[in-house]
């Protein structure tokens, strides 16, 4: 549905945040107290409408998504997050590390068998690892497909390495660089507020050194996603602080391409164990904040991700009409999600344009600098 702002004055007649969402149709930057009051607000549906059409006058109807790999290469991590399921102390029976050519393998068969454009690797803070673990890897999926992007590693796993090599985090991002890696995703972002982060266990990578690590390697031109769990302790007024912060660094660098609201999975989690998250947040949440993030962010950030992943192929549909325009990735392999007993299907493209088509919306299959490669 597209509304004026002539139609959106008979909808929004009695609502409280109608001058918010006048504001937002008219292009002004809302300021802290307005997306406080957007994240508390319970009209999702009527800021879902506004945020659907600045979805579409800033990134028009099409629906992007990426042929892409999650390739999780060790569980073994000495962070342990209270949120996390997927970690395993070294020595655990069902702990394990892949070794490089492993992970190339891996990397290589699905790209020469679903023609795979990137390759999310990701995994846990693992001490062992050195710096040349991963150079070895990049070098060699890039010799063995020279066009698949690899989109890799959390801020958590580059800190890390910066630590135990004793190198800035500018040089191991440039050593990374050189050996191939293209993109990297947000992950280590969770809630950007340092009281929440604390109390979910979050011990390495604390507000500051997100945002260091993000800003370092926009500096070097890597293009880095910005993404925010939700669901577990966070206010709505820490979820429109975390929006608010990365606001502020995209206007200084320019370099995140995307957002991407993860819901959090409780299962089998410390949170979920103490009895701190007994439920998920479900998907009202979800349309709140990716409609609150097309609105907070418009043209700064361009790509809203519809998160399939964690809230259903039904869900992300209803995302695209409510700010979305990215579907994200297919998803082989990944292990993740799956710790927490919640189950993932490799989702294949067909599966993904039969999904879009049902909307009657252009459906491109993108990069992962989101560039367009081909309308289908
Ligand atoms: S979220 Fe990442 S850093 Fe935290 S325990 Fe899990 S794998 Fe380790």
């Amino acid at each position: 549905m597209v509304i004026d702002t002539k139609m959106l004055g008979l909808l929004l007649r009695d609502s409280d945040i109608y001058s918010i969402l006048e504001k937002a149709l008219h292009g002004d930057r809302l300021g802290f107290k307005d997306i406080n009051y957007l994240m508390k607000s319970q009209d999702t549906h009527l800021i879902g409408l506004v945020a659907d059409r600045i979805r579409k006058e800033i990134v028009g109807d099409t629906v992007t998504f990426i042929p892409n790999q999650i390739l999780n290469y060790t569980n073994i991590c000495t962070v342990r997050c209270d949120f996390c399921a997927f970690y395993r102390n070294s020595g655990d029976e069902d702990s394990y590390t892949l070794n490089p050519s492993q992970v190339i393998d891996r990397a290589v068969k699905a790209w020469s068998q679903y023609n795979t454009k990137q390759v999310l690797i990701q995994g846990g803070v693992n001490p062992e690892i050195s710096i040349e673990y991963y150079e070895e890897i990049f070098h060699g999926i890039k010799e063995k497909t020279k066009n698949l992007a690899i989109h890799g590693l959390s801020t958590s796993e580059i800190e890390f390495i910066s630590k135990k090599e004793r190198v800035s985090i500018k040089e191991v991002l440039q050593r990374l660089q050189n050996s191939g890696l293209d993109s990297i995703p947000g992950a280590g972002g969770e809630i950007l507020v340092d009281r929440i982060r604390k109390k979910i266990g979050r011990r390495l990578s604390s507000v500051n050194g997100w945002l260091r690590v993000m800003e370092e390697a926009h500096k070097l031109n890597i293009p880095t996603s910005a993404t925010m769990m939700y669901g577990h302790i966070e206010s709505e007024t820490d979820r429109a602080k975390h929006l608010l912060t990365i606001r502020e660094l995209q206007k200084k660098t320019g370099g995140f391409m995307a957002f991407i609201g993860w819901n959090f999975e409780s299962g089998s989690t410390k949170l979920e164990q103490d009895g701190l998250v007994t439920h998920s947040s479900g998907g009202m949440e979800l349309l709140r904040i990716v409609a609150a993030a097309r609105i907070v962010f418009r043209e700064l950030i361009r790509n809203i991700q519809s998160s399939w992943l964690t809230n259903s192929i039904s869900m992300a549909q209803i995302a695209l009409i409510n700010g979305a325009n990215d579907w994200g990735g297919t998803l082989y392999d990944e292990e993740v999600i799956p710790a927490t007993g919640k189950q993932v299907r490799d989702i294949k493209t067909q599966e993904i344009l039969h999904s879009i088509k049902n909307m009657n919306r252009p459906i491109a299959e993108r990069d992962n600098c989101y560039k367009i490669l081909r309308y289908l």
